[in-house]
């Protein structure tokens, strides 16, 4: 039997259309809320009960329908807001396919009330299934208030694929907090089974909404971003590297207002943190993106959820650049007060041991540009500005300024600086203290000092007295030769004889002095050890070397080593994380000090 071709009723069409568009009851949440502000109105209220399955109610004090409008809303391809072909190309409302209403309306019962400004009465409209609509008059202020309820009751198998009512309720917040992100200046309110879920009152700025929505905690721990060329306008903010989280799940992203998902421009975001990013960690953003009409297609996907720009890699790279000057002019790195107080400023009581603070005012403040990211840096585009300043670059510069005799008169006497269990340094920083892992510290400065020798020059090396003769098995021999240029550069000297023999009589100056015979051993077993991963071999190199070169734990460290190891860290790329990703240094801010000590505020 020959097949034929048939064209599909319109309801069943309406059902397909259906399956694109409308997933979940979170999907009518946004379609609704969509429509509520494309329709500008001020105040959208949204209520569900059972997660959406049961009810869904979006109100709005918007321009609303007259009732002719109100019947044709549920026609498929109705839509008031385009006209032709060429607005097609020009979108600036959420909606213009003219499908969410005929789709809701084909696999749920609705009940739409709307009234127009200049309409005396208001149209209610009745549509069961997609049955033909009922009209009556309705009593009401101007907007429109679209009910849905049993979403899928004519789609078995939609209904089955529903998660629970907890699941479900999770999707329907989320979706209107992210609108409402986007839009502080109209006021929302979620009611989920009767009780007030959220409730965001209009406000003047995204930052604002921001901090309803995502809490103060979260919005304290982000830093702006800000940005404009001819291209794009990019505006939003963006974590702290130590607040980076451990899902993707927290990146937002608005296009001409827009909630969409780009994994390309998540990646931007997520590039534009350079290695400063703690590993199989991400950062939060919420970030707004403004382009031209033209430069987007929004009529990508049946939801909406992604668009294609004219230029992708363009607005990428903008992007980018956001986001590293966003962290350059920031505050990432915080200010350490390394220049030493002058004792006899100091009252009596701020002895070295003593938890006083000095004087700030008695510290000097010098800021330094310390290049967070290398490659902007050998770009010649880097314009970020540090504040950190390391005491040793400076000490010529302020012995030229007459300051040297201070310092010398205090050296070996730092007070800034405590060594707690020769395992971590306690630091006083300007609105807190620190503590600094050494071991994790030392590993960091020399993984960083270890690429860069390996890259450019060699680095200077210590002969041993006595060289070191080490048995290898086979498989070692052949890293050893592997990697025998790279281990040159790192100030290592080798000689292989034979199958299975190394002679080591030489080792890089900048590892410490305890062990160095051993050193190269340990290098060898781990690299062996050590998984490929995607690590370049200098990189793995320099992995193994700095966690058995270093400082460790129960070392102990003079004032000086102290100073050295804090203020080289300060001018690594990452300060807080080790290559290996683990924490460098926690913070405890004074404010939370305070409050242990339950200080009035
Ligand atoms: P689209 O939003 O793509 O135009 P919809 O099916 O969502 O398609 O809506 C169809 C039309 O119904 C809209 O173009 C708009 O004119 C009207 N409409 C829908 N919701 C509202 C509302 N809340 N207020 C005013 N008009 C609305
Ligand atoms: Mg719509």
């Amino acid at each position: 039997m020959a097949d034929k071709i048939k064209v599909l009723p319109g309801k069943l069409a309406n059902m397909i259309a259906a399956g694109e568009v409308i997933e979940r009851p979170a999907s009518v949440v946004k379609e609704l809320l969509e429509n509520a502000i494309d329709a500008d109105g001020q105040r959208v209220s949204v209520e569900v009960r059972s997660g959406g399955k049961q009810l869904i109610r979006v109100m709005d004090n918007g321009r609303g329908m007259s009732r002719e409008d109100a019947v044709l809303a549920f026609e498929r391809h109705a839509t008031s807001k385009i006209d032709s072909e060429d607005d097609l190309y020009r979108i600036g409302t959420f909606g213009f396919r003219g499908e969410a209403l005929a789709s809701i309306a084909s696999v749920a019962r609705v009940d739409l009330t709307s009234r127009a400004e200049e309409e005396t009465a208001g149209t209610r409209v009745r549509i069961d299934g997609g049955a033909p609509p009922r009209v009556t008059d309705a009593g009401r202020a101007r907007g429109t208030t679209v009910a849905v309820s049993q979403l899928f009751y004519n789609v078995p198998v939609r209904r089955k694929f529903l998660r629970t009512t907890a699941t479900e309720t999770r999707h329907i917040v989320s979706v209107v907090s992210t609108t409402a992100m986007a839009y502080p200046d109209i006021a929302f309110t979620l009611t989920v089974d009767g009780r007030d879920t959220l409730s965001l009152p209009a406000v003047s700025n995204a930052y604002t909404r921001a901090q309803a929505v995502m809490g103060n905690t979260l919005m304290n721990q982000m830093i702006p971003v800000t940005f404009e060329d001819e291209l794009v306008k990019i505006h939003g903010f963006i974590s702290r590297p130590d607040a980076a989280r451990v899902s993707r799940t927290h990146q937002y992203l608005f296009i001409n207002l827009r909630p969409v998902s780009s994994r390309a421009l998540n990646h931007a975001v997520y590039e534009g943190y350079g290695s400063i990013l703690p590993r199989d960690r991400y950062p939060v953003s919420i970030i707004f993106l403004n382009i031209d009409l033209d430069q987007v297609d929004v009529n990508v996907h049946p939801a909406k959820r992604e668009v294609r720009f004219s230029d992708e890699s363009r607005v990428y790279e903008r992007l980018l650049r956001a986001i590293r000057l966003a962290l350059q002019n920031s505050d990432v790195v915080p200010v350490f007060e390394t220049d030493t107080p002058d004792v006899s400023e100091m009252t009596p009581a701020a002895a070295p041991g003593s938890a006083t603070a000095p004087d700030p005012g008695s510290a000097v403040n010098r800021r330094t540009q310390i290049d967070l990211f290398g490659a902007t840096n050998r770009d010649g585009n880097h314009s970020g500005e540090w504040t950190y300043t390391p005491a040793a670059a400076e000490q010529g510069e302020r012995d030229e300024e007459g300051q040297g005799a201070v310092r010398e008169s205090n050296d070996g006497e730092t007070v800034s600086l405590w060594q707690l269990h020769n395992a971590y340094i306690l630091a006083q920083v300007k609105d807190g203290f620190m503590l600094i892992d050494q071991h994790a510290a030392h590993e960091r400065v020399l993984f960083e000092r270890a690429l860069n020798t390996m890259a450019h020059e060699s680095a200077p090396s210590q002969q041993l007295l006595f060289p070191v003769t080490l048995d290898l098995m086979v498989p070692q021999i052949a890293l050893v030769q592997e990697h025998f240029d790279h281990f040159g550069k790192l100030g290592f000297s080798l000689k292989l004889f034979g199958e299975q023999t190394v002679v080591v009589d030489a080792v890089p100056c900048m590892a410490s002095n305890q062990g160095v015979d051993t050193l190269f051993h340990r290098m060898i077993e781990n690299l062996q050890e050590q998984p490929e991963k995607a690590l370049k071999a200098e990189e793995r190199i320099a992995l193994t070397f700095s966690s058995h070169a270093g400082i460790r734990k129960g070392d102990a460290l003079s004032q000086q080593e102290m100073n050295g190891l804090v203020n080289d860290l300060f001018a690594t790329e990452m300060p807080y994380v080790t290559p290996g990703g683990r924490p460098i240094v926690v913070r405890m801010p004074l404010e939370e000090i305070d409050r242990r000590f339950k200080k009035p505020q």
